[in-house]
């Protein structure tokens, strides 16, 4: 149905008010201005919500109204739309009224009326634009996080320090803080104690540990930071506002962020982050970071405490490991110088003696060994130095100030303890003054001294020296070297017994051999006589006896001298020893050119027959006898008597029936032996 053609005028009216109804319910800004004049010619309800214009604004300067200014700026896109009427221009203005952030276009349009006007549509970005913002300081607060691990990760047991201050220092640039430090809750008898165990500080330009900084006051008089940060929140904001500000006041921060770390699922600490110049609250976005950053923080503090706790474990194993290395070359020397001990004789005592010493010394790093022995003077206890060996020091063998040493003068607090078995060990100069003076003259540094027991009794002592370094020979050392020094001393009092064993020996033998003609003498006889008639009349055992005596000896003496004389005794002894067949038979010097010859378990048959071969042998000597009677050389003549060995019998029983038979040889022409049974006693 057609309707009424409307006037241009009604028309340009209907327009102006759809138009304008239209962009009344628009949410964005707009702004509808005559480009000449800058004159408004329409604002919608938004864009006069926004700045609250009461009244509708037409007929007013764009430029007064909205922007409070009094000219139009430079910039204005009407001014470059003017050239340009068919471009639209966008671009982002912030307004200085109310500092919003708008997002505008601005354009030419018909208005109703035919006029050219210009067409500003305004969307506020702001909230946008903030939350922008915050992403990209929250992308470069994590760049930092990561350009911080990236440090840390560089961190190994010798630029701990260096790693760590670096790291700290690109969070701290970043969030403006001004001290960093980590803490540690440990438990003591008082209850939760924080220790510090790391502190950054950006005046003094310094990081250390601090270990010592332990009852972090923080948490000590704040028992509120330890409930926060172990239920695994944050403390966050300015000091002033807190209700423990009076107590951290003193260490002259403004602001803090203290971050709860947590080892394993338990609370195990927190890491502090301050301000000290400005009174704020860390955003959400710091928060996060920083928590982050904190974590990493204390975990590589916690890593380089584990490593140099493992540093300091492997030194000590390493250290015992040494240790016993020592002790086993220490024990394998005893095992060493106790074989040759063992085996040490005779001449090569000493030598071996001082060998097994300086072994010793060499293993137990010593510079001087020595054995000391004691001895009583006057009812005092006295000692000497009977062994020495020394390398690394000057001997003092022979010395005055190692012969006569009286314990009670020179070393009364070493008798003492020696009384009690004990060692003597340690340094020197922190021995008692009368012993001190005593060693400190010898230039020994340290020393091991045990005593020696001989039988229950305190016999003297072994010392090793060492006249380098102060030292406490360790309580393994002491037990081994005690071994070494018993079996030296040992040795050297075995030796001496057997040295004086020997020594009687040798002086018993003399008694019963004689010095001329080095066969036994009558001594031996009359001393075995006896003893070996017991014994065979146990065993019911014959015994023959023989008496010699050297034919015409006298005239030989008168012939040849008395030299000769005593070398024809030696060489008649010797034929007659040499002419005996069996080990028991003996043959001893009975006095002047007179032997007997003893023959145990041998009956009369053997009897005669050992006393022809001994005939045979002195005649077979052939030695000249030009004064004799009986033949030209000299000769012997024999008693021979053989008997039971009986109980009731004595040596001289046969010496005597022998004798008898002697003389029957000489008065029956002599160089010849004459036999007869011992009678029954
Ligand atoms: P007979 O044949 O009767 O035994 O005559 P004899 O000269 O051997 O006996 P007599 O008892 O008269 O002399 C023993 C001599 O032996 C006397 C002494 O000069 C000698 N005589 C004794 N002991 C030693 C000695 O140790 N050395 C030397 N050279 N002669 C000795
Ligand atoms: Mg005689
Ligand atoms: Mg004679």
């Amino acid at each position: 149905m057609p309707g009424k053609e409307s006037t241009p005028r009604e028309s340009e009216g209907g327009q102006l008010a759809m138009l304008t109804s239209i962009l009344n319910g628009m949410d964005a800004l707009i702004t509808v201005c005559d480009p000449e004049t800058f004159e408004i010619l329409f604002l919608n309800d938004s864009i006069r919500d926004f700045f609250g214009i009461e009244g509708d604004g037409v007929g007013e300067l764009c430029y007064e109204l909205l922007q409070n200014q009094e000219k139009p700026c430079e910039e204005c896109p009407y001014l470059q739309l003017r050239q340009k009427p068919d471009q639209v221009r966008k671009w982002i203005h912030k307004e200085s009224v109310k500092g919003s952030i708008l997002s505008k276009t601005a354009r030419f349009i018909d208005w109703p009326g035919g006029k050219t006007a210009h067409l500003e549509y305004a969307t506020d970005i702001t909230e946008a634009r903030m939350a922008r913002e915050a992403l990209e300081s929250r992308e470069k607060m994590l760049g930092a996080l990561v350009q911080a691990a990236l440090v840390l990760f560089s961190q190994n047991e010798d630029n701990f320090l260096d790693t760590m201050t670096a790291g700290v220092n690109i969070i701290a640039d970043i969030m403006g803080i001004d001290r960093m430090s980590v803490s540690r809750y440990d438990e003591n008898t008082d209850g939760l104690y924080a220790s510090q165990i790391y502190l950054w500080n950006r005046e003094k330009d310094s990081a250390n540990t601090i270990p010592g900084f332990i009852n972090n006051p923080y948490i000590k008089q704040n028992p509120r930071w330890r409930d926060i940060l172990s239920s695994g929140e944050c403390v966050n904001g300015p000091v002033s506002l807190m209700p423990e500000a009076r107590a951290i006041k003193q260490f002259g921060c403004l602001s803090v962020l203290a971050v709860p770390v947590f080892v394993g699922g338990a609370f195990w600490g927190f890491v502090l982050f301050e301000d000290l110049k400005e009174e704020r609250e860390f955003t959400n976005n710091e928060a996060d970071i920083l928590r982050m950053a904190g974590i990493m923080f204390a975990n590589t503090v916690m890593h380089n405490e584990t490593a140099a706790k493992i540093r300091l474990a492997d030194k000590q194993l390493k250290r015992m490991m040494q240790e016993i290395e020592y002790q086993n070359h220490l024990l394998h020397t005893v095992n060493r110088i106790s074989a040759i001990l063992l085996q040490a004789e005779g001449k090569a005592f000493e030598r071996d003696l001082l060998r097994s010493m300086g072994i010793m010394a060499e293993a137990a790093r010593a510079d001087r060994v020595y054995i000391w022995e004691n001895y009583l003077k006057e009812g005092e206890r006295f000692c000497r130095q009977t062994y020495e060996w020394s390398e690394g020091a000057p001997p003092l063998q022979g010395s005055d100030i190692v012969s006569a040493v009286s314990y009670r003068d020179t070393a009364p607090n070493w008798e003492r303890a020696f009384l009690h078995g004990e060692c003597i060990n340690g340094i020197v100069s922190k021995m008692h003054t009368v012993e001190k003076d005593f060693l400190n003259s010898q230039g020994i540094r340290s020393l091991l001294v045990v005593p020696i027991y001989l039988k229950e009794q305190f016999w003297g002592f072994v010392g090793f020296d060492d006249c380098h370094k102060e030292r406490v020979f360790s309580f393994k050392e002491e037990q081994i070297l005690r071994s070494a020094s018993e079996l030296i001393a040992n040795a050297l009092i075995r030796n001496s017994m057997e040295k004086s064993i020997l020594y009687l020996e040798s002086e018993a033998d003399k008694i019963y051999y004689d010095p001329l003609t080095g066969i036994y003498n009558r001594r031996f006889f009359d001393s075995t006589g006896n003893q070996l008639i017991r014994t065979l009349s146990r065993s019911g055992g014959n015994l023959s006896v023989m008496m010699i005596d050297i034919d015409f000896f006298k005239p030989y003496n008168d012939a040849y001298g008395h030299v000769r004389g005593d070398a024809c005794l030696k060489a008649v002894a010797e034929t007659l020893k040499g002419a005996l067949t069996r080990s028991d038979d003996f043959v001893a010097r009975y006095g002047g050119e007179e032997f007997v010859a003893v023959l145990p378990n041998t009956d009369e048959a053997g009897a005669r027959m050992m006393a022809q071969r001994l005939l045979n042998a002195v005649r077979s000597c052939e030695i000249p006898h030009k004064s004799s009677d009986a033949a030209s050389c000299v000769t012997i003549s024999i008693g021979v008597t053989t008997g039971k060995a009986g109980h009731t019998q004595s040596a001289n029983d046969y010496v005597r029936r022998a004798d008898a038979m002697l003389y029957e040889s000489k008065h029956s022409g002599r160089n010849k032996y004459t036999f007869a049974r011992m009678l029954d006693s």
